[in-house]
């Protein structure tokens, strides 16, 4: 199988295919197929034919992420000292050694790009475009500007609004759109021959959910668990509380739950959403989550009209 037969984007490779930039900026949803574009594009520039073929030792190495010409920035949680918030963050000391003062990293992006490629081209990777502050945008711009050894740039986001304009504006964007329902089905079936409606709702054409299925699948049914025990009782409600504490995992519990909530009338919809971000920040900041836990289950309680 070629690793960059990639669900559902054939256009967007297309359109790839026949762009000269030394820098894109991939917009999409998370897990929509963001990063396999961003590997399509290194492969395309490092490919021994030049077609991103998927089969020379270039493009191997590139699906398999251990190419020595490929970067890979990704924002750290930097915790700041005491109680204050854990933030993420792409740091001004992995873009410059010059700024990294406490030699945190072994690789900076400025000096890494001045070393010659080994292949073709040197690509760098912002997965997280966000997360580039004002300091670590403005110590990449003159590399941006003028790459050396011809590299290019990669950045990934969301928001186009929350990216740095100075990088903006550096870029050829390239929209990563949700991939449609049917392409969604065939991919679901082919990777376990059976359609299973609630997953492809929640997916909502974001191929990287079904790569995950086993683990939102539980996070489906736990989020399910919390609102039962929401509208049986206030014992049952705190006591799958505790349940969803121990097992909350940051990435796919928030959004199950807003989907369990999803039938309920837009005005408990807005009150989850607020509990959950509530409840999100105080575990950001250290709270303890035995009480957050218990204080999100009464306002979820609340939220459903339950009292
Ligand atoms: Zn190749």
């Amino acid at each position: 199988m070629n690793p960059f037969d990639i669900i559902g984007h054939q256009d967007v490779l297309q359109t790839l295919r026949t762009q000269s930039a030394h820098a894109f900026l991939l917009l999409g949803p998370h897990r929509v197929g963001r990063k396999a574009v961003a590997h399509f594009i290194a492969a395309l520039a490092n490919c021994a034919y030049g077609t991103a073929c998927g089969n020379c030792p270039s493009c191997l190495a590139i699906a398999r992420d251990t190419h020595t010409d490929v970067m890979l920035v990704s924002p750290k949680t930097e915790t700041s000292t005491g109680k204050q918030a854990r933030k993420k963050l792409i740091p001004v000391k992995v873009i410059t050694e010059r700024r990294d003062e406490t030699h945190e990293y072994d690789q900076h992006v400025v000096e890494w790009l001045y070393i010659a490629p080994h292949t073709r081209r040197k690509v760098v990777i912002f997965d997280g475009a966000e997360y580039l502050n004002n300091e670590a945008a403005n110590a990449l711009l003159k590399t941006l500007e003028e790459p050396p050894h011809r590299s290019m740039f990669v950045f990934i986001a969301e928001d186009q609004q929350l990216v740095i304009p100075t990088i903006v504006s550096r870029c050829a964007r390239i929209f990563v759109p949700p991939v449609p329902e049917a392409q969604m089905q065939q991919a679901l079936m082919e990777l376990e021959n059976n359609i299973d409606p609630e997953l492809l709702e929640f997916a909502a054409g974001r191929p990287g959910v079904l790569f995950e299925r086993e683990t939102v699948r539980e996070a489906l049914s736990q989020a399910r668990a919390l609102v039962q025990g929401l509208e049986s009782s206030m014992l049952d409600a705190l006591m799958a509380a505790e349940k969803l504490e121990k097992t909350f995992n940051p990435e796919w519990h928030p959004e199950a739950l807003l989907f369990a909530f999803r039938h309920h009338p837009l005005s408990a919809r807005a009150k989850a959403d607020l509990a959950l971000s509530d409840a999100l920040e105080a575990l950001e900041q250290y709270a303890n989550p035995a009480l957050v836990f218990q204080v999100l289950a009464l306002k979820l309680r609340e939220a459903l009209g339950v009292v």
